[in-house]
This record gives C-alpha cells, structure tokens and sequence, in this order.
C-alpha cells in the first residue's frame, strides 16, 4: 500500500489535506493523525471493514477494543445509549481532552469497532487537527494508538512512520504530542465506576465528581483463563525490545542496586539502558542512561516515557533498568505503563 505522509500543526494549516484525509477515512481507509495523548490509527467507526483493517494494521487480536472519537458532545448518543448523568457531567469538565468513558453501545454501531464487546469506548480529543479530521471523515473516528501491536505508543511522527508506513493510506505528522501517555479510561457501566486505565487526568481528580470510583489495577496473570477486561491488563505491553526491571525503593537503594546490575550485565557483554530522571542520572554509568524529567514534573516524565522506551529500541539496547515512581496523580498512570513494560517485573530494594 502506498502511504502519503502529510505535516500539519498550528503554523503550517493545511484544509485541503485534512479533507482529502477525510475523504480517505469516509471510503474506507486509514489515516494515522495525531491527538493529544498519543497517535491514533483512525477508520471509519461505523465501516466494520474499517476496524477490520485497523487490527490487521496493528497486528492486534481483534477481541482488543477501538476508541471512538467524536468532536462534538452532541454526537454522544449516536455510538451510546442509556448515557448516565456523571458521563454528561464528564463531559463538561474534561472533554475535549484525555478522558475516554466506556457506555452501554448503541446497536447500530458494528460490534467489530467494540471488539465483540456491548460497551463502547467515547472519547473527545482537545488536539486540532484531531478534531478537523473527525468532521472531515464523518464524526466517528474509531481509533487505537498508531504502532504495532505490543510496543510503545508513538508520540512521535517518526514513530508512526517506522511502524505504520505502508500498511495505512495517510500518516498525518503534527508534531510530538503534548500529553505523551494513553487517555484515562472509566468505565461507567459497572457499580460504582472503574478506572481501567490510570491517565493524565488522575484518580484524583475523577474522585472530586464520582466520590465512590475505584481503580482497577489488577494485572491479570497471563496464564489465567480470565479475559483481560482492558487490553494491556493480561499481556506485556508498550514493550521495548530490551527486558525491562522497574525498581522501586529508597532512592539511594535504588541507585546501588542499579549500580550492581550495571557491572554485572556487561561483564556478560550486554548493553544497558537506565531509565533515570534529573535528579539522579549523572550517577548512572550504563551504556545509555535517559531521563524523564525532574521527580517534581511528572507532566514531563509522563510525556518522555514512550519516547525514551522507543530510543532505547533504536539503540538496540538488550537490558533496561527504570527508577520507580510513587504511584499517586499522573505519576500513576506513568507506573501503570512501566509495570506493563516491564511485564511485570517490578523488584522492590
Ligand atoms: P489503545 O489505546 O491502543 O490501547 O486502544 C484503545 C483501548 O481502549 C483498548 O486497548 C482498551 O484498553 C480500551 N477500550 C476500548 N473500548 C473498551 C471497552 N468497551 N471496554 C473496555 N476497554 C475498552
Ligand atoms: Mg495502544
């Protein structure tokens, strides 16, 4: 397939793309574009064809759910129904933004798009061209985030391209996304209402309007037979190639045993990552050694952290080790997407 890449953001405009891509995405192709969160890989919601070619293109199993976007409240009803009121409340405070609801689904919407599921995923992106393509195409963008199946989630246009060149028909590049990590999923259909994917907008947060939410943390065991109830739950996911150890602990437990594991796996010739931060990466001396950003900025350790799980993959890196973070506001959600790199390895010191 030939893939026609396209650069649109603020200062450079470009109407005649963004309807050509709509036009692409109303007849039954795909258009990767990006959104504040992460990129997306986008078809036609209602064109089960469409979410055909979107699993296909990821390489995912197609029981895993799309996300639809929509770019305007009132086109809620036409994917959902018994819309409870906290969702319209939701609404108004975070979209358009990085908050997806998952509803009841409406039946006219192909249950290909919902992964066989009667729920469906809404979300409202706040990024703009985002929110062009979504009219330009019809209102109803099913989309999940634009790399192969299993690995880390582009924020980056080049990301997009080295996984998704030549198995969509458009890769709209607008630049590195502002949020960098995947949207906050709740789920509003069970009682009370679940977080099943920690995001920038916190548990926290969502307690000030649904006191009673919880978070659903559980990391299913890959060989239970329990179906995952979010993709990412069950298997290893946003992986690097590299094999990855979180650490959590004291800070300097943490470095010494860092520090160890750095001697240890190269006397073996291998070469090692370390995911660090401001504070603590010149006492690293792996082969390659990244920070997020500084433990008081976790919007900037949120938006580096695929980045750097992907330069690690460029690198050839075989074995990463990440400092931890304290799991509470958008720290969580960072945590959330380490453990699940890490598939499960987490090691407490
Ligand atoms: P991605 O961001 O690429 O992982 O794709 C969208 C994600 O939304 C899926 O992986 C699921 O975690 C989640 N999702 C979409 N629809 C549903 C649903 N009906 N129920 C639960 N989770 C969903
Ligand atoms: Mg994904």
């Amino acid at each position: 397939m030939n893939t026609k890449i396209v650069k649109i953001n603020k200062i450079q405009p470009n109407p005649g793309a963004i309807y050509e891509a709509g036009n692409i995405i109303k007849d039954g192709g795909l258009v990767a574009f990006p959104t504040e969160t992460v990129y997306g890989l986008g078809g036609d919601a209602f064109n089960p064809d469409s979410s055909r070619k979107i699993y296909e293109a990821k390489g995912r199993p197609s029981d895993n759910p799309l996300i639809v976007h929509i770019a305007n409240i009132t086109d809620l009803d036409a994917v959902a129904v018994d819309i409870p009121s906290t969702a319209y409340e939701l609404a108004a405070r975070f979209w358009p933004g990085p908050l997806t609801m998952i509803l009841k689904k409406r039946p006219e919407l192909p249950k290909e798009t919902t992964g066989g599921l009667d729920t469906v995923a809404v979300r409202m992106p706040v990024n703009e061209v985002a929110l062009d393509l979504i009219t330009a195409s019809g209102g109803f963008i099913a989309a999940p985030s634009a790399n192969r199946s299993g690995k880390p989630s582009p924020t980056q246009a080049q990301y997009v391209i080295e996984d998704m060149y030549g198995f969509v028909d458009m890769i709209i590049d607008g630049g590195d996304c502002d949020i960098g990590l995947e949207s906050t999923i709740i789920d509003l259909t069970s009682r009370p209402a679940m977080i099943l994917r920690p995001g920038f907008i916190t548990f926290e947060t969502l307690k000030e309007i649904i006191p009673d939410i919880v978070f659903d943390g559980n990391i299913i065991d890959a060989s239970s037979p329990e179906p995952p109830k979010a993709p990412g739950m069950k298997y290893r996911h946003y992986a690097p190639k590299a094999e990855m150890t979180l650490v959590t602990g004291p800070v300097d437990n943490v470095i010494t045993y860092i520090n160890d594991k750095i001697e240890q796996n190269s006397s073996k010739g291998l070469k090692i990552g370390v995911i660090a931060t401001d504070e603590t990466h010149y006492l690293y001396t792996a082969d390659s050694v990244k920070s997020l950003g500084s433990r008081k900025n976790e919007k900037q350790v949120a938006r580096n952290l695929f980045k750097v799980l992907r330069e690690f993959d460029d690198e050839d890196i075989d074995v990463i080790y990440a400092e931890s973070f304290e799991e509470k506001g958008v720290f969580r959600a960072t945590m959330n997407r380490m453990i699940k790199a890490s598939g499960n390895k987490e090691v407490r010191v």
